[in-house]
């Protein structure tokens, strides 16, 4: 591993980038669960060309990556991620690209955080997002997974996605060319998206603006948002809560190391201070065989599980 560093160091070092490049860089400052070990490099393109180029050294070299957006969804092992973390730090515009009486058109940049966009169209009474409120991370992790709640989804504002595929070549794909399901997607993970047309519905400000703070409220009451966790652990099974079902197991408050089953929702898992990764994914392994157990259940993982094992 030493001596891939050191030529991933020295790549770096001499290629010709416009953005932030670190090496070692640990990963639990770049997620919202606080866990995970470092990338072997990481970097944060100010613009197209950089990235472009990037993704050209990266194949060339043969380098793994992986790409974040806020971190909110993934645990990353104590060993942390070989290869290049690439980040979408500096890709976050929101463009209005056209509209008329009823809808607006939006062109916006896959690093958005998330709540930038709720807020934009709260200001602006543009409906259409007002459930997505208070999930954080990036627009690009919210198409990668369609995020959602209150039955509302990120699929059903899309109409078009810019990707940069594997060779480095930019496409549009109309968003009917794209599988999208339950926390999932079929955008492929060597697949980078750039950003992404969306369409709303202009309302009055004051109902956008009404709907978005209920929602808020509903989801504070529910969920421990300002603890570090990764939001909900494992995915409901087909007309299931996972929360309820790891609750009946007798699991909430549960705890191994420093990684809590959350009492206000037990589908929350948080840290509590010096988690980490193994310990996270004995506490998953823990509940999923106790609510087998119970009722039979198997559950999967709503967050993804990247890097290498050991330190
Ligand atoms: C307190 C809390 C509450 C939450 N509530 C909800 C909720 O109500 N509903 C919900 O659906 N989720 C919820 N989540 C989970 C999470 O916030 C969402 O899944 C979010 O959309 C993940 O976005 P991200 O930018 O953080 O993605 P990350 O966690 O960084 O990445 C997730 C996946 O997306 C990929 N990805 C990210 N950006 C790109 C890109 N530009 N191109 C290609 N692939 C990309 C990554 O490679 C990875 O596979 C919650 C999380 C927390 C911490």
């Amino acid at each position: 591993m030493k001596n891939e560093n050191s030529r991933i160091q020295e790549i770096f070092s001499k290629c010709n980038f416009r953005g932030e490049v670190k090496f070692m860089e640990p990963m639990n400052d770049h997620t919202s669960l606080r866990i995970g070990g470092p990338a072997d490099v990481f970097v944060a393109p100010h613009d197209l060309s950089s990235l472009k180029n990037m993704k050209r050294i990266l194949k060339q070299e043969q380098i793994p990556f992986f790409t974040l957006g806020g971190g909110t969804n993934i645990l990353v092992r104590d060993g942390g991620i070989e290869g290049a973390v690439i980040s979408f730090h500096s890709f976050r515009k929101i463009e209005v690209l056209s509209e008329d009486e009823e809808y607006v058109r939006l062109s916006v940049e896959a690093g958005t955080p998330l709540q930038r966009l709720v807020n934009f169209s709260k200001e602006n009474g543009y409906s259409g997002v007002e459930g997505l409120v208070g999930i954080p991370g990036t627009v690009g992790g919210a198409i990668c997974g369609n995020a959602g709640a209150f039955g509302y989804e990120m699929k059903d504002v899309l109409v078009s996605i810019t990707i940069m595929d594997s060779e480095g070549e930019v496409e549009k794909f109309d968003t009917n060319r794209i599988d999208f399901g339950y926390r999932w997607s079929s955008i492929l993970p060597t697949d980078l998206i750039l950003s992404a047309e969306i369409t709303l519905k202009k309302d009055k400000k004051e109902d956008v603006s009404a709907k978005v703070e209920d929602f808020l409220k509903r989801k504070r009451e529910k969920q421990p948002l300002s603890e570090p966790s990764a939001g909900c652990v494992f995915k409901n099974p087909p007309g299931l809560s996972a929360g309820r079902l790891i609750d009946e197991s007798g699991c909430k408050g549960m705890r191994i190391g420093d990684v809590e089953v959350s009492t206000l929702h037990a589908n929350f898992f948080i840290n509590r201070g010096k988690a980490t990764a193994s310990d996270f994914i004995r506490l998953m392994e823990e509940v999923t065989y106790r609510v087998k157990e119970k009722s039979g259940v198997i559950l999967e993982p709503e967050i993804k599980i990247v890097g290498r094992n050991e330190v």
